[in-house]
C-alpha cells in the first residue's frame, strides 16, 4: 500500500489520512474482537481463581499482536509505542502462556506463527518522539476493569512530529446509547485533526459524529474518574468537585473510556489528580482519548492547564496529571485544581 506520507504539503485535510483512517480503524475492530473472545472465558466461569491475571494478559499480548500486524502489513515503516513487548513470553517458563497468545492471534489472523507474532509485539518497543511519524498503543487500557467484566479499551493513536494526528478507541462493553443501559454494548471512536470525532457501534452499523456537552458552569457538569483510587486521587476530585458545586457522585468508569464518555457529552469533566509525586503517564492511556475529545470540540491540559506534550518519547514526563473537559468549563475547572493541589500562583 502506497504510503500517505509523500503526499504534498497542502493535501486537503479531509483527504490526508484517508488510508490510516481505515487502518485504525479496522485494527482496533480486530484487537476489540479479540479481547472479547478472550474475555468470554472470564464470562464462562472455567477454572480460574479470583487472582489469575492469564486471561488478561492474553488479551493485552494478542491484541498488540494484532493491531502491529495490521499496521506493520499496510505501513510497515511507521514504527509503534505499545505498551507491551514480547521479553516475558520469551522466556521458557511462559510457555504455555505464549502458546495462548498465539492461538488467540491465530483466531483472527490464522497464518501467523509464534515467531512471528512476537516479534510484531516486540515492534512496540520503539522510543517515539518528536520527528517523524509513529502509532502508539495501549492494547487493553484498563486492565483491571477487563478482569472485572467491567470496561476497558483498546487506545490507538498516530502521532506526527509530536503532535497527535489521529486517535481510535474501541470500548467493547461500553454502551452504545448510555442513556439505555439494557440496550447494545461496544462503541468505537475516531478522531483524526481537523474532521471532527465520529463514533460507531463495534458490531456494525454507521458512523455519528460526536459532540461534547454545552454546558458553560462547573456546577452543572458531571464529572468522571478511575474506579482505581491508586490511579487518581479520589480525595482530591472529591475537594474540587465540592470547590466546583457539583452535588452528584462521581461517575468512575475504567479506562479511556472516560475521554469517550466526555467526547459524547455522558461527562463534560475527566479529571486525572496525581496519587504520586514521580509517576509519569503514559503516551498509551492518553493519545487515543485525547485526539477524540479534542475533535469532539473538548479541551485536554495537565493539572496546571498546560498541553499534554507527547513529543518526549514513551512518557508525558513534562505533564502532571490530566483535566479533560468539554471546553467551556476548562478554566473554571483548572482553576479549582490549582488550588486544591496548592499549585495556585
Ligand atoms: P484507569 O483505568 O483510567 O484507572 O487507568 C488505567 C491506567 O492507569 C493503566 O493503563 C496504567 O498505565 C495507569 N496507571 C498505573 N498506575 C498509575 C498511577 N499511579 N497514576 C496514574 N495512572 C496509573
Ligand atoms: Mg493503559
Amino acid at each position: 500500500m502506497q504510503l500517505a506520507q509523500g503526499e504534498p504539503v497542502g493535501y486537503p485535510a479531509s483527504m490526508s489520512y484517508s488510508i490510516e483512517r481505515r487502518l485504525a480503524v479496522e485494527a482496533v475492530e480486530r484487537a476489540s474482537r479479540l479481547c472479547r473472545r478472550v474475555q468470554q472465558e472470564l464470562v464462562s466461569g472455567s477454572s480460574l481463581s479470583k487472582d489469575d491475571k492469564s486471561p488478561v494478559t492474553v488479551a493485552d499480548f494478542g491484541a498488540q499482536a494484532v493491531v502491529s500486524h495490521c499496521l506493520a502489513t499496510a505501513l510497515p515503516d511507521v514504527p509503534l509505542v505499545g505498551e507491551e513487548d514480547a521479553a516475558a513470553l520469551r522466556q521458557p517458563e511462559n510457555e504455555g502462556l505464549a502458546a495462548k497468545v498465539v492461538s488467540a492471534v491465530q483466531e483472527s489472523v490464522p497464518e501467523l506463527e509464534k515467531a512471528e507474532i512476537l516479534n510484531l509485539i516486540d515492534r512496540g518497543t520503539f522510543e517515539g518522539g518528536a520527528s517523524g511519524r509513529h502509532w502508539t498503543l495501549d492494547p487493553i487500557d484498563g486492565t483491571k476493569g477487563f478482569l472485572r467484566l467491567d470496561q476497558y479499551a483498546v487506545a490507538l493513536a498516530l502521532i506526527e512530529d509530536g503532535e497527535l494526528v489521529m486517535g481510535a478507541l474501541g470500548c467493547p462493553n461500553l454502551l452504545v446509547d448510555a442513556a439505555q443501559p439494557e440496550g447494545p454494548r461496544g462503541c468505537l471512536f475516531i478522531a483524526v485533526k481537523g474532521e471532527g470525532s465520529f463514533m460507531r457501534p463495534l458490531d456494525g452499523g454507521d458512523e455519528q459524529p460526536i459532540h461534547v456537552t454545552d454546558i458553560d458552569r462547573g456546577a452543572d457538569a458531571n464529572l468522571c474518574e478511575s474506579v482505581e483510587a491508586g490511579h487518581s486521587s479520589q480525595s482530591d476530585t472529591a475537594r474540587v468537585a465540592e470547590m466546583l458545586g457539583i452535588s452528584s457522585p462521581p461517575f468512575r468508569i475504567d479506562s479511556q473510556c472516560k475521554y469517550a464518555a466526555v467526547a459524547r457529552g455522558d461527562a463534560s469533566i475527566y479529571l486525572r489528580l496525581p496519587t504520586r509525586k514521580d509517576y509519569e503517564e503514559k503516551i498509551w492511556d492518553h493519545a487515543g482519548g485525547s485526539m477524540v475529545v479534542s475533535e469532539a470540540g473538548g479541551r485536554i491540559s495537565d493539572v496546571d492547564g498546560q498541553p499534554l506534550d507527547f513529543s518526549l518519547g514513551r512518557t508525558l514526563r513534562n505533564n502532571t496529571g490530566v483535566v479533560v473537559t468539554n471546553g467551556h468549563v476548562h478554566d473554571e475547572v483548572v482553576a479549582a485544581v490549582k488550588k486544591v493541589l496548592g499549585r495556585a500562583g
